[in-house]
């Protein structure tokens, strides 16, 4: 029988089930998690491998659906016990959030060891997981030709040495504004985002929610804003979406000079913007491939320069 080959891009994180509540509503056991969001996201621009890890109680409706989208699931492993749980709530301003709690559940015992072909993917985005698997994760992948890394406040915190051992082995570290700050202890960004490239990564990407993002990197720094006109109903995810739909894009181009960047950075601003009108990832799986591409297209045009 021929190989099947394996995904150009391979995404780890978390998969489980949020209580979120925000000042447009409440929603019980949404998907979520860094590794759902991601996926989601990079499956409009190629077929992600998800690796990650769900219970018994994870209904079968998400798996069909992450089918449906061309996601991988030979590394999602499924195992006895309940599934990762987490719940927050929003402050008005939408960006201030408070974790109300956090159930590891199957999550605590998680191994992320990659199946078959996976090991050979020439894209790799690390979702946001303790730096430890982060870690157990680079050490399985053959010469990847580009790896990327998420983290949260969490890690910085606790997981510090890991994380920075991470940090020496990937090409793009995200972060967002206040992480870039806490991990370097720098207030202005281009100074963190200096130091944190000092530590090893070729490119910083620093996450600023509605203010948008910048990219900093050999040359001049880059600079994509949110998408306009976008009604915020559930921030949850939008990191991840970025981060998904810029590795998807990459993958999919085989490019990663500073145009290609620029073309990932904004096709992940537009994700993620529609990705958060909705809660979960409802949007996500609402959109048609076609209507996102008139989206991109659009903001593309929005944005000037051309990037092609
Ligand atoms: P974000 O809004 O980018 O921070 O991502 C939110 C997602 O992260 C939610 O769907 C949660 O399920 C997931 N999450 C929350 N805490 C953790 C954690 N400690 N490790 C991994 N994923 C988490």
């Amino acid at each position: 029988m021929p190989k099947v080959p394996g995904p150009r891009l391979v995404i780890v994180g978390s998969v489980g089930l949020d209580d979120l509540e925000t000042p447009f509503g409440r929603a019980k056991n949404c998907l979520g998690g860094s590794a759902s969001y991601a996926c989601a996201a990079a499956s409009f621009f190629a077929r992600p491998g998800m690796v990650g890890v769900v219970g018994e109680d994870f209904p079968r409706v998400h798996v069909r659906r992450f089918r449906a989208r061309g996601i991988d699931l030979e590394g999602l492993q499924s195992v006895a016990g309940r599934t990762f749980r987490w719940s927050g709530v929003y402050e008005s301003n939408l960006e201030d959030r408070r974790t109300l709690r956090t159930e590891l559940n199957v999550f605590a015992g998680f191994r992320p060891d990659l199946p078959g072909e996976y090991v050979r993917a020439p894209f790799v985005l690390l979702g946001n997981i303790a730096p430890g698997l982060q870690l157990h994760v680079l050490d399985q992948v053959r010469s990847p030709r580009f790896v990327a890394a998420d983290t949260m406040n969490l890690w910085i915190g606790t997981a510090r040495k890991d994380l920075l051992r991470v940090l020496r082995r990937v090409d793009l570290f995200t972060l967002n504004e206040s992480e870039a700050r806490e991990l370097t202890g720098r207030k202005r960004l281009d100074s963190a985002a200096e130091r944190l490239r000092s530590y090893g990564p070729r490119w910083v990407l620093i996450k600023r929610g509605g203010a948008g993002s910048r990219l900093f990197g050999p040359g001049a720094g880059l600079v994509v804003p949110a998408c306009p006109a976008t009604e915020v109903r559930d921030p949850t995810g939008a990191g991840d979406m970025f981060a998904g739909a810029m590795m998807g894009r990459l993958a999919r181009e085989s490019e990663t000079d500073r145009p290609a960047m620029l073309r990932a950075m904004r096709a992940g601003s537009v994700v993620a913007s529609l990705g958060i009108e909705r809660f979960g990832l409802e949007s996500l799986w609402r959109i048609t491939p076609r209507e996102l591409a008139r989206r991109i297209r659009a903001f593309e045009i929005l944005c000037g320069e051309d990037a092609r």
